[in-house]
């Protein structure tokens, strides 16, 4: 079992954490070191326990706070290698452990896996923490389209947090320039509602028990927007589980990742 805090996520700030056997891992840190401590200690989230700070790419919607984060923790910040190249300087002391393809990463309970997604910053990824007992978590936000090398590590999770950025005929009529709704639709930029339910209803296998959308335009999409669309596709896939939708300001109740499997057992005893 794994607990997954989202203490919030958009454009002006993603963090998320997996929590097991007592022990923490940060999965991005976009908003400053003392907000993270201040939503921490509101969604119960003890970060004496964490253990290493995993971040999906350099945009300071993801990292700003990770460097005084780190040295102040006193622990490594996992990232892909083109990431720490561009945050090395920031980071001071902070250890570096490189994540990536064909990397797997043990850190206390967690395994940690990576691969490259397609987003306009130097090394991108997208976060995979497993379990030994079987349980995993994923993290895809900032991926412009959902390359192969994705939907292979987000295969089989129990919890996948997966970016619904906007709403595609809201972003048309967002009054943004052409060139910056190219940037967001393109494939560089973010995933829309109904690309996320496409790739929702490819991933679902009867294991899956959480989905979290995330990182939400607040200009372009509504979290009652987002659940509109996901939420028929993964009902027609056959999901059972819970699906929320991360908020920018305040952090998701603390969510329990159980298997459905796992909880069905659970009620049966
Ligand atoms: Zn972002
Ligand atoms: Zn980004």
């Amino acid at each position: 079992m794994m607990r997954l805090y989202v203490l919030g996520s958009g454009s002006r700030g993603n963090c998320c954490a997996v929590e097991a056997e007592g022990m923490a891992l940060l999965l991005d840190a976009g908003f400053s070191a003392r907000e993270i401590e201040r939503r921490a200690d509101a969604a119960g989230l003890e970060l004496a326990r964490v253990a290493g700070i995993a971040l999906t790419h350099e945009h300071a919607d993801h990292a700003c706070g990770a460097p005084r984060l780190a040295r102040r923790l006193g622990v490594p910040v996992l990232t892909a290698t083109g990431t720490w190249a561009r945050l090395a300087d920031a980071m001071g002391t902070a250890a570096h452990v490189p994540i990536g393809l064909r990397v797997a990463v043990e850190l206390g309970p967690f395994r940690v896996e990576a691969c490259p997604t397609s987003h306009d910053a130097a090394d991108p990824v997208a976060i995979v923490i497993r379990t030994s007992d079987g349980t995993g978590v994923g993290l895809a936000c900032d991926l412009g389209r959902p390359t192969a090398a994705v939907r292979y590590l987000l295969r089989n999770l129990t919890a996948l947090v997966l970016e619904a950025n906007h709403d595609e005929v809201q972003l048309r009529t967002s009054g943004y320039p052409p060139v910056v709704q190219h940037r967001i639709a393109g494939s560089g930029g973010h995933l829309s509602n109904r690309a996320a339910a496409d790739l929702l209803a490819e991933l679902h296998h009867p294991g899956l028990a959480v989905v979290v959308l995330a990182h939400l335009s607040q200009r372009c999409n509504s979290a009652d927007d987002a659940r509109a669309t996901v939420a028929p596709a993964l009902r027609r896939a056959g999901f059972v589980g819970t699906l929320h939708v991360a908020r920018q300001d305040v952090p998701l109740p603390v969510i329990e990742v159980v298997g459905v499997r796992e909880g069905q057992l659970g009620l049966a005893l």
